[in-house]
């Protein structure tokens, strides 16, 4: 075992603090790894307020992790010492079920996926996972991405969720030349989703509710921008649009997205609100055959796949740099709408 620092959250309320945690002994599989940027979230923030059920203090969240190999085990094959190595949302599953061997392992079906953060350890190097705000960590690597260094390591950490869980959801329902996708929230999420639906080719429109986003989105890959709050202008992309991807963290009504989706169009939501949104109204989504549908994150597989187009296409997050002891105030941020588009830790103090 090793000891890694990190910072954790020790119940709902109070600030991260420093934490030190073990890492266990690098296995014949396992990559060990100094983790140079980790991405916030909101998840994160989810997890470590327990707005979501389950969390176990301390909690040490941070799932968009890029870093540098320090060891590897002697079965280990993708990677060595000296390599550009990075860790999204999951660390280990089942492998043995239809889903894994499919390469969904986040949809495993024996409910065995283990989250890089507030998981049962498997490894008992811990209680539970411990995520990427902290100093290094050590991973099977049949769940640890290449990385090309093409890409800037900051920028390219929110890859390993905003980007993924955008990526999956917009190849598994076709987006691409001649589609039409909506994006809701500029967010994190958000506008990962605008740039991987432009890269891929479709006319693409965001909804927000922060008119001062509306350059920045045009920027960032949308062909059109509707403030949501204007219901006039709402109204004018009523039965646009074949696809929608829903990333609002708060709950919200649902139907004025509905109502915009075309004859067999999928809203598909991957925000996860503490509160549910209201009930939809019915009649929008019989009178058009239309879906609402989720996502979960992305597969290995998949996530590797997204890697690999974003380094071709020069696709990044637009990041914020920040330091461990910030983590509270982007949260904070982060609850304004007021992110552009993720904070990205730094975690050279953690390293010492
Ligand atoms: P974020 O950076 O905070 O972005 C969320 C955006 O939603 C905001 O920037 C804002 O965009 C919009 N928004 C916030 N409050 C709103 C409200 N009350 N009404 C309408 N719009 C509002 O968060 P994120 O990191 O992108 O994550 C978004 C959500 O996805 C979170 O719930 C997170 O837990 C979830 N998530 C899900 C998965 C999955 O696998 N399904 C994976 C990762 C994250 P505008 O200012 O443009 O309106
Ligand atoms: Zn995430
Ligand atoms: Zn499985």
């Amino acid at each position: 075992m090793t000891s890694a620092r990190a910072y954790a959250a020790f119940d709902k309320s109070s600030p991260l603090k420093p934490f030190d945690l073990q890492r266990r002994t690098p296995g014949a599989r396992d990559v060990a790894f100094d983790i140079l940027f980790c991405g916030v979230c909101h998840s994160d923030l989810h997890t470590a307020r327990s707005e979501w059920p389950g969390t176990v203090y301390p909690c040490v969240p941070g799932h968009e992790i890029v870093g540098q190999v320090t060891a590897v085990g002697a079965g280990v094959k993708k990677f060595k010492v000296g390599d550009r190595v990075a860790v999204g949302c999951m660390v280990d599953s089942c492998r043995t079920c239809a889903s894994c061997k499919e390469g969904l392992e986040q949809y495993c079906d024996n409910h065995d996926a283990t989250f890089t953060y507030n998981s049962v350890d498997k490894h008992g190097a811990g209680p539970v996972t411990y995520g990427g705000y902290s100093s290094h960590m050590v991973v099977d690597e049949d769940f640890c991405l290449r990385l090309s260094e093409k890409l800037d390591p900051a920028a390219a950490a929110p890859l390993l969720c905003a980007g993924v869980t955008t990526w999956s959801p917009l190849k598994h329902w076709g987006a691409g030349p001649g589609r039409k996708v909506g994006v809701v929230g500029l967010g994190g999420l958000g506008h990962m989703a605008l740039k991987l639906a432009h890269a891929l080719g479709a006319h693409t429109t965001l909804f927000t509710t922060s008119a001062g986003k509306a350059a920045d989105a045009k920027r960032l890959g949308a062909d059109e921008v509707v403030i949501s709050k204007d219901a006039a202008a709402m109204q004018k992309h009523t039965r646009r649009l074949d696809l929608i991807i829903d990333t609002v963290s708060a709950s919200h009504d649902l139907d004025a997205f509905t109502n915009l989706l075309a004859r067999d169009g999928t809203l598909v939501l991957v925000g996860v609100p503490e509160h549910g949104h209201p009930s939809p109204a019915v009649m929008p989504l019989i009178f058009g055959r239309r879906a609402i549908a989720g996502s979960l994150i992305g597969g290995i597989q998949e996530t590797q796949e997204m890697l690999d187009f974003c380094a071709e296409k020069g696709v990044v997050a637009d990041i914020e740099k920040i330091g461990p002891h910030q983590i509270d105030e982007a949260y904070a941020r982060m609850l304004k709408s007021d992110v552009k588009y993720r904070f990205v830790i730094d975690m050279a103090p953690l390293r010492g």
